[in-house]
């Protein structure tokens, strides 16, 4: 009786071991892993439970779109104000936690694409932060004009400008390929007496559509691509995180939250997600190149 009582959690665990082990070897198309990303628009518009990450890191963002918030003595720091219809959730997350949205003094965003940077304008008309963008993406971003609203910039950020609030920094690393001006931040906190190395994924995925091989408005492209994973490979990263949660696995993550070691803090996941990327980048890059 007692071996058959076990048997679920064991067949469990062997279940659990082998879909990690088939994780591990799956080579995914571009088209599978921006579904995985994006989300449906249901998961877009939900919700994700807001949390502390780590150390004065939350999150605040969707089942989808990754929004993070970050808790100084001098104010809060947002990152992706997502979509326009995505900004009273965002709201909703911040003052949940217990913050002031009327706090938020600087927005911080990962890449010109609407489900990021959208609703800048309305962060910035609601809190009268100070919205921070990469230069090389400026372009794009003074395309964004949702209801006619120009897009905000108080500030133009170069390759590894520091953005500082009350004692935190955070580093600004252009990693183009995705947008021109695609931006992975980077951080330390501190949680438990100890430093934590924080890197949060601009973007390195391909776009359906996306055309690396001749493309002639951008020729560069795939050299661009190709650099950002070298830059990415060489940070340091304890606390992996990316623009949308599928990039570090936040729904497996968060129910393991408070039971045991803090499950963010994952340097393996960080370079098994850059080779799921990386993996998907060559193979469409090859297929172009073929013609195909
Ligand atoms: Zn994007």
């Amino acid at each position: 009786m007692r071996a058959l009582h076990l048997l679920p959690a064991i067949l469990a665990c062997c279940l659990s071991a082998s879909s990690l082990a088939a994780q591990g070897t799956k080579v995914w198309t571009l088209e599978e892993l921006f579904r995985r990303n994006v989300g449906t628009r249901e998961q877009q518009d939900t919700q994700f439970p807001p949390h502390k990450i780590i150390g004065n890191l939350y999150y605040v963002g969707t089942e989808s779109l990754a929004s993070f918030l970050i808790a100084t003595p001098d104010g809060l720091i947002l990152i992706n104000s997502d979509y326009e219809r995505t900004v009273p959730i965002i709201r909703s997350s911040v003052e949940k936690l217990g913050f002031r949205w009327s706090d938020v003094k600087i927005l911080l965003g990962s890449h010109a694409h609407a489900d990021h940077m959208q609703g800048d304008a309305m962060v910035k008309e609601l809190t009268g932060a100070r919205v921070m963008a990469m230069e090389q993406d400026v372009p794009a971003l003074h395309a964004m004009t949702p209801g006619n609203k120009p897009h905000p910039i108080d500030r133009i950020l170069h390759d590894g400008d520091p953005v500082t609030l009350g004692g935190t920094i955070l580093v600004a690393h252009l990693t183009p390929g995705h947008t021109r001006g695609c931006t992975t931040w980077t951080l330390k906190v501190q949680d438990g007496g100890k430093s934590y190395d924080v890197v949060i994924i601009g973007s390195v995925g391909v776009n359906p559509g996306f055309k690396l091989v001749n493309n002639p408005e951008i020729p560069q492209i795939a050299d661009e691509y190709l650099r950002s994973f070298k830059i990415l490979r060489a940070l340091p990263c304890d606390v992996p995180l990316g623009s949308h949660p599928a990039m570090y696995n936040l729904a497996e993550k968060y129910p393991r939250l408070g039971k045991g070691s803090n499950p963010f803090i994952d340097p393996a996941g960080y370079q098994a997600e850059l080779d799921i990327q990386e993996t998907a980048f060559h193979a469409i890059l090859d297929q172009q190149k073929q013609g195909n």
